[in-house]
């Protein structure tokens, strides 16, 4: 399946700094909120950054592999941030595959959030962790009261420095012209789902895209680190798993720490656009 992909960060009007980090080296893209303290937000995003480039280069993960990049990066957190309330969300998605097919393996901890945009639908793919969406859920919160409820910033579970982790899975089958939007809340609560949308369909480049969703969200006040990555994926249609969202199920984590993770690599590539897997 090939990949291209672009991505954005911005401090915003009103942070004093950027806390958001974000990855964007195949077969990994993911963005990680830090929260606790400027320097220690900045600092728990970037560890987790650091543990999930680890797989960088290699042509697909596997859930267990993404498992252990999360228990890592909360072993570093207890290690090197201990005493502080330092921690941070993670949201992105894996390239994975199926026997022949493509898949999407996409995971998350807190309120950062990945989309698919897919026959021009955008549709949520992760369930935030936050005080909000519990009670949405429970039935106590109406979806379009959530933004403006005074809990609306506390969320449940975050990569912090006790605790084990625990995020949530998801492995969709790729689509051929799937376009996943990987974003932390200071994009989501500030631009409108039309917006995002607009963004998505107006920009055919994934860069152009992230770009351009970070301006409008600063544009809109920017009272958050906004931070955006856009994965376009190709796949041969003889090899397409399908985009039936139906086929969407959470999935149970897998066991823990079966293997480590294989040789670091970090920094930006080269360049935005591999052939990975098949
Ligand atoms: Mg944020």
């Amino acid at each position: 399946m090939r990949t291209t992909w672009g991505s954005a960060t911005d401090r915003g009007l009103t942070r004093a700094a950027n806390e958001d980090a974000l990855l964007a080296n195949p077969p990994v893209f993911l963005v990680a909120d830090g929260m606790g303290g400027v320097a220690g937000g900045a600092e728990a995003s970037r560890v987790a950054v650091e543990e999930f480039a680890r797989l960088t280069g290699q042509a697909t993960a596997t859930a267990d592999e993404i498992h252990t990049c999360f228990r890592r990066t909360a072993d570093r957190l207890a290690a090197e941030l201990a005493g502080t309330r330092a921690g941070t969300t993670v949201a992105g998605v894996a390239v994975a595959s199926v026997g022949t097919s493509a898949y999407w393996l996409v995971f998350n901890i807190g309120d950062s959030r990945v989309y698919r945009w897919s026959g021009g639908i955008l549709d949520q793919i992760t369930v935030d962790h936050s005080v909000v969406q519990e009670l949405v859920e429970r039935g106590e919160l109406a979806t379009d009261l959530a933004e403006t409820h005074p809990d609306r910033h506390v969320i449940t579970r975050v990569l912090g420095t006790s605790g084990v982790p625990e995020p949530d899975y998801w492995m969709i089958p790729a689509g051929e012209h799937d376009r996943l939007l990987i974003c932390t809340d200071g994009l989501s609560r500030e631009l409108r789902a039309d917006v995002v949308v607009r963004g998505l369909r107006e920009n055919s480049s994934p860069q152009d895209a992230a770009s351009w969703l970070v301006s409008r969200a600063i544009a809109a006040g920017g009272r958050d680190n906004v931070t955006v990555v856009v994965v376009d994926a190709a796949s041969d249609a003889d090899e397409m798993g399908g985009t039936d969202t139906s086929q969407r199920a959470p999935m149970a984590p897998p066991p823990v720490g079966t293997r480590e993770a294989g040789a670091a690599t970090s920094g930006p590539g080269e360049t935005n656009e591999e052939e990975v897997g098949r």
